[in-house]
């Protein structure tokens, strides 16, 4: 793994749900340090892959209430999948990050009257 970033601790998830290089290479280590028994139940050895998108799942009926920010790891052989909860396995730190917003730069008004005539 030396061409992984190094973890450098809970980040938030993004708004967009993409995971960081970085918290994919925490979510492995916390793979191989927890998930030791390591094979798929319906085969036995696999490869483990983990998804760059997280499931954010309600956690009631309510919009805009709590939800779970989960890691979707599959079976690369047959795609059974496990939720791993990246809040409580320590991979996200706690909300979702903000959406960036674009900064408007008005238009001078010496130009918005020079561009009609
Ligand atoms: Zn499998």
């Amino acid at each position: 793994m030396a061409d992984q970033p190094v973890p450098a601790g809970p980040q938030q998830l993004s708004a967009t749900g993409v995971l960081t290089p970085e918290q994919i290479a925490a979510t492995k280590i916390w793979l191989e340090q927890k998930w030791t028994a390591g094979g798929c139940p319906f085969h036995g050895p696999t490869t483990w892959e983990i998804d760059n998108h997280a499931a954010i799942v309600p956690a009631g009926p309510v919009l805009g209430g709590t939800v779970f920010t989960l890691i979707v790891v599959s079976c690369a052989i047959c795609r059974f999948t496990v939720f791993v909860n990246g809040l409580t396995a320590g991979i996200f730190a706690p909300g979702i990050a903000p959406v960036a917003t674009p900064t408007i730069i008005p238009i001078e008004a010496s130009e918005t009257e020079t561009a009609g005539s």
